[in-house]
């Protein structure tokens, strides 16, 4: 099964800026995938058409078989975000932070509270269980939103820029926890700037530069030809 499907994806902002110049890209259920480009190539905007967060200018888009277009509550279902800024009320403790989303997509309290301890139990967070997030460092705050997307239990998880301004120590146990989900069958989607936090996790890659995909390839592919 494909997990994403991207055909002719445009997006021009008001102001004229052309982020995205006619995306073709196709993820397989089970990947881990990383779309690699320097800053400003349009990571960011392609990462928030697929979360349904930017409205597209143009082109076709379809998560695990369900078009953005016509079946948008079921695609958006099967996405777990992990947006680059804190996005999260930071005078909420973590706890209200991950049950309060499980809340948004229906999940009955009951299990809302059973995830929240396993999620939090893996990213090493549950002992801060009840602080208010504004606490936390940097590195906790991503594993915070890393939990927090877990808790629709999606099919896919997509991350944009995860481990930037992370310490090396934290980065290597996200990398871990990022590889365990995804042997548990989750797909995951990255964006990144760096060649090697590719490499030490991604199967498969595309490289997007000023708009447009200009590599579309297996990690192992990309290596021999460097
Ligand atoms: P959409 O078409 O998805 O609704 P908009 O084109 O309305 O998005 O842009 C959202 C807002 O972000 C606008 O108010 C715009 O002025 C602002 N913005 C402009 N340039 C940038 C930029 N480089 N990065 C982030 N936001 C920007
Ligand atoms: P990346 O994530 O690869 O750094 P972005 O998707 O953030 O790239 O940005 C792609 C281009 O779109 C850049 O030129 C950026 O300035 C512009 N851009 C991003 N967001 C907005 C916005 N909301 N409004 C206008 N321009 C934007």
């Amino acid at each position: 099964m494909k997990a994403l499907e991207i055909r002719d994806l445009h997006k021009t902002y008001k102001g004229g800026t052309q982020a995205l110049k006619g995306i073709d890209l196709d993820v397989q259920e089970g990947d881990f995938f990383a779309l690699l480009g320097p800053n400003g190539a349009g990571k960011s905007t392609c990462i928030g058409v697929l979360a349904s967060l930017v409205n597209k200018t143009q082109g076709q888009v379809r998560i695990f078989g369900d078009d953005l277009d016509t079946d948008l509550v079921r695609a958006k279902s099967h996405i777990g975000l992990v947006p680059q800024e804190f996005n999260f009320n930071q005078f909420e403790t973590l706890l209200q932070i991950v049950v309060n989303q499980a809340g948004y997509y229906g999940v009955p309290r009951q299990v809302a509270r059973q995830r929240a301890e396993k999620y939090l139990k893996q990213l090493d967070l549950w002992d801060k269980r009840n602080t208010p997030a504004r606490t936390l460092s940097g590195g906790m705050k991503r594993r915070l939103m890393i939990a927090r997307a877990l808790m629709h239990e999606p099919r896919m998880l997509i991350l944009d820029e995860p481990t930037a301004g992370v310490d090396i120590e934290i980065r290597r146990s996200m990398w871990s926890f990022l590889k365990q989900i995804n042997q548990q069958g989750i797909t995951i989607i990255l964006t990144t700037h760096y060649l090697e936090e590719a490499e030490m996790l991604c199967r498969n890659i595309a490289i997007i530069d000023k708009g447009r995909i200009i590599e579309n390839t297996s990690m192992k592919g990309l290596l021999a030809k460097l």
